[in-house]
């Protein structure tokens, strides 16, 4: 753009600043931050801001990215301490999760969002105590956790499927093929606490509503092509691991769009690089 004298403006910075975040590349973010405000007298917004906090959040600085909304101009919204909530979920960062959670749920009362990434972190943590008191919350409050759908794309139609899913017509053979594939990559299927069908029973990974799309799609769409798939909220841990593996014995690539990001599943590796 700039060598063709086009004007960066608030949308350029707001993907380059992304591009930085998810790359880890946090001097070049900073830069960026700063030159769109000294050399194009742009004001950034709080989505701007929301990045730089991921971009922080993601050295494992969480003093550093405290600061950074303490001293921001605007008033700290619920997308800013989403993004602290994120990051800290990524590094393991309890005690950090605790407090940007309390701060969205003081802004918005009907976010389910934040305690159930707290309650996936209390499971991961192995904290069930603390899981059943977030989840006593929530249902006091009245909020319930958005039931996972995952959306498979094929040339002609997309198929829905939510976890522990048998209302499709292939579902016998869906499954005998999930069961075969965790053998295959020597998954070690438990069920999480954290993850229920609609009816509230917990179910085994390789029936979560992403791994049932994923592989209706490896067995319905055209030998090579890859599997794309929409899913309402996060991958799991264990579906995360098990698709990098799936792609790699199936020699496919597998597309997941969840509520954060795009994962790119090939050759056993996904493009997130673990980082969610
Ligand atoms: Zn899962
Ligand atoms: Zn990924």
């Amino acid at each position: 753009m700039k060598a063709k004298g086009y004007r960066p403006d608030e949308l350029t910075f707001l993907s380059l600043l992304t591009a930085c975040s998810v790359s880890g590349l946090t001097d070049d973010g900073w830069v960026l931050f700063k030159s769109m405000q000294k050399d194009y007298d742009l004001v950034p917004q709080t989505e701007h801001y929301a990045c730089m906090v991921d971009l922080i959040g993601r050295t494992g600085d969480f003093n550093e990215a405290l600061r950074f909304i303490d001293e921001m101009p605007l008033a700290p919204s619920s997308a800013i301490w989403g993004s602290l909530l994120r990051v800290s979920r990524n590094s393991n960062n309890i005690e950090v999760a605790e407090m940007a959670a309390e701060r969205i749920s003081e802004i918005q009362h009907d976010n389910t969002g934040c305690y159930v990434a707290l309650c996936n972190m209390y499971a991961d943590a192995g904290r069930w105590d603390d899981v059943f008191r977030v989840r006593d919350l929530m249902s006091e409050k009245g909020l319930r956790k958005t039931d996972a759908v995952s959306l498979v794309e094929l040339p002609t139609k997309q198929y829905s499927f939510v976890n522990g899913d048998m209302s499709h017509a292939e579902s016998l053979v869906i499954n005998e093929e999930s069961d075969k594939l965790s053998t295959i990559i020597g998954e070690n299927l438990h069920e999480r606490d954290d993850v229920f069908d609609p009816v509230d029973r917990p179910v085994m990974a390789n029936r979560h509503s992403v791994r049932l799309a994923t592989v209706f799609g490896l067995i319905s769409a055209r030998i090579g092509s890859p599997v794309i798939v929409k899913k309402n909220v996060r991958v799991c841990d264990d579906c995360h691991d098990a698709l990098k593996k799936i792609s790699k014995f199936t020699c496919r690539e597998i597309v997941i769009s969840d509520s954060s990001i795009y994962h790119h599943f090939c050759e056993g590796s996904c493009s997130c690089g673990d980082y969610r």
